[in-house]
C-alpha cells in the first residue's frame, strides 16, 4: 500500500499500521469481487490506491479544512463504498451511512463492512428519491458525498433534503464541474443550496486530477423534493 501511504502523508494524514491493514483488507474485498455487480473498472491495486483510496481521503482532508466534515456523514450511492468507507478508517468518530440502490452492491458492501469490523456504519438499500422522505434520514445529516452518481443539477435535487441546514453536499467532479455548476443553479435556488467552491481537488502524482464542488444548504429544501423516483434524472430543474 505504498501508493496510500505517500498519498497520506502527501496529504498531511500519517496513516496508523490498523488502518493501512484495513485498506489491505480493502483491497482484498474488492478483488475478490471483481467483475462481479459492475462494482468498478478499476481493479489494479495501484490504480485502485490512487483513485479510490488517495482520492477519498483528499475529498476528506478538503472537507476538513473546510469545516464541512461530519459528524453525521451520508454517502450516497456509495457502489463499492467510495467515498464514505475510506472516510470511516481515516475519522473513525464520524457517523458514517452508506445508501445505495442496487441490491448486489449492498451485498458487497455488507460483506465490507463485516471483514472490516466496521459494525456501527449506518446502511441503506433503496434509493435517495426513497430514502430522503424518511424522517430518520431527511435533514438528518452534516454531510453529503457523492461521487460519481449524477450530473449535478440532479444531484443537489437528491442531496440537499439530507442535510439540515448548514449542511454540506461535496462531489468530486471532472473537468466538465464548472459548466455542471452552471446548469444547477436552478437546482440550487430550489432547493435551498448555495455554490461554495468548485476548485481541483489536489492528488499527489500523474493521473487525473478530480474538480470538488461543495454546496452548502443555506435555505430549508421544500417537501415536494426530491421528486418521485427517477424523475429527477429524467427532468432535471431547469
Ligand atoms: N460512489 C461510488 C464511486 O465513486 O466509486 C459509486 C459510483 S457508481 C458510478 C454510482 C452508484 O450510485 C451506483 O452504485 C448506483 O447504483 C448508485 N445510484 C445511482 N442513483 C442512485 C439513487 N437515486 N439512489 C441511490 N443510489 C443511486
Amino acid at each position: 500500500m505504498r501508493t496510500l501511504r505517500e498519498g497520506a502523508e502527501w496529504l498531511n494524514l500519517p496513516l496508523t499500521s490498523g488502518q493501512v491493514e484495513a485498506f489491505e483488507r480493502y483491497f482484498e474485498t474488492l478483488s475478490a469481487w471483481s467483475g462481479r455487480a459492475g462494482l468498478t473498472g478499476i481493479t489494479g491495486r495501484e490504480e485502485v490506491q490512487r483513485r479510490h483510496f488517495v482520492e477519498s481521503l483528499a475529498l476528506g482532508r478538503e472537507l476538513e479544512k473546510a469545516d464541512a466534515l461530519g459528524p453525521r456523514v451520508i454517502d450516497i450511492g456509495s457502489g463499492a463504498g467510495f467515498p464514505g468507507v475510506p472516510l470511516k478508517i481515516v475519522w473513525p468518530h464520524l457517523e458514517v451511512t452508506l445508501l445505495e440502490a442496487r441490491r448486489k452492491k449492498a451485498t458487497f458492501l455488507n460483506e465490507l463492512l463485516s471483514a472490516l469490523g466496521l459494525t456501527d456504519v449506518g446502511f441503506v438499500i433503496g434509493r435517495a428519491e426513497d430514502a430522503a422522505r424518511d424522517p430518520a434520514h431527511r435533514e438528518a445529516y452534516d454531510t453529503v458525498a457523492a461521487r460519481a452518481v449524477a450530473p449535478l443539477p440532479v444531484l443537489v435535487e437528491l442531496a440537499l433534503p439530507f442535510l439540515r441546514l448548514g449542511g454540506y453536499l461535496a462531489s468530486p467532479k471532472g473537468s466538465g464541474a464548472p459548466r455542471e455548476a452552471e446548469a444547477a443553479k436552478t437546482a440550487l435556488e430550489a432547493c435551498g443550496g448555495q455554490l461554495v467552491t468548485v476548485e481541483p481537488l489536489a492528488l499527489p502524482g500523474a493521473g487525473p486530477q478530480p474538480v470538488l464542488v461543495l454546496v452548502r444548504k443555506v435555505a430549508p429544501t421544500p417537501q415536494r423534493f426530491p421528486r418521485r423516483a427517477g424523475i429527477p434524472s429524467k427532468r432535471p430543474l431547469r
